[in-house]
């Protein structure tokens, strides 16, 4: 049930369930009321605290990469919220889930990215890294995230990847938000190397309606709650 949006993007068709049960979940955040500068940060959590939806999602990607007539060998994910999604499809598919991890966080020897900014800057651009020798020539990779943005944090696990010797079967998200362009970064790096990765996300920016607006309409209290405070409100 997938198409083609732009080429090798890849996205659910609005009228399939799984598409439904996403825009149903999810919720977004003003900068009010999230942990960064952006006008909508999707909260993954409102994907996670769904069991059902996170089977959903689990039943979908094994389903998936399961007939691939060579199926992925290693599923990545990227540090923190691709640790939530990848581990449930690794499992199930019986192979090993590897962490792509941020500077200072992997342990061993490390192959880095080169710096990427994200939608949200942080102080410094960031690096990815992957230990040597978890991928290698021969491994399949599927890349996995909770969001596609601009797709810096994207196209580092490709960086990785290639550098390891592995190939890229495909980034997934769950949403990209598509006039952020994160795919065609990727496509259009280093003289068009990455140029045919699809990148799979199951839904978009429309998924975000003014109804998954997860504000407190009202609410103008400080956004956090000491320990002591919360005690004494019980
Ligand atoms: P980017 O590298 O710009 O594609 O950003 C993608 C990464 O940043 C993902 O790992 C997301 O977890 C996070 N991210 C970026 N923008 C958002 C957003 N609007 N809502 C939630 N997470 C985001
Ligand atoms: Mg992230």
């Amino acid at each position: 049930p997938l198409k083609e949006v732009a080429p090798y993007c890849f996205t659910l068709s609005p009228d399939s369930p799984l598409w439904g049960q996403i825009q149903r979940a999810y919720r977004w955040y003003s900068p009010k009321f999230s942990p960064h500068d952006v006008p909508q940060f999707a909260d993954v959590g409102s994907i996670t605290e769904d069991p059902a939806l996170m089977r959903a999602i689990r039943d979908f990607l094994v389903d998936r990469y399961r007939k691939f007539p060579e199926p992925p060998t290693h599923i990545l994910g990227f540090d923190a919220r691709g640790f939530l999604l990848g581990p449930m499809v690794a499992v199930e598919l019986g192979v090993p889930f590897v962490l792509l991890r941020k500077a200072g966080k992997n342990a061993g020897v490390l192959i880095s990215s080169e710096p990427f900014e994200k939608e949200y800057k942080e102080k410094n651009p960031e690096v990815m890294t992957v230990r040597l020798g978890s991928i290698g020539k021969g491994s399949r990779v599927v890349l996995v995230d909770d969001v596609l943005a601009t797709g810096g944090t994207a196209l580092s696990g490709l960086q990785l990847a290639e550098a390891s010797g592995a190939t890229v079967l495909e980034f997934f998200a769950i949403l990209g938000l598509t006039f952020l362009k994160g795919a065609q970064l990727s496509h259009s790096y280093g003289n068009g190397r990455f140029s045919q990765l699809p990148f799979l996300t199951l839904v978009d920016e429309s998924a975000l309606t003014d109804a998954n607006c997860g504000d407190v309409v009202g609410y103008e209290g400080p956004r956090t709650i000491s320990y002591r405070e919360a005690l004494s409100r019980l």
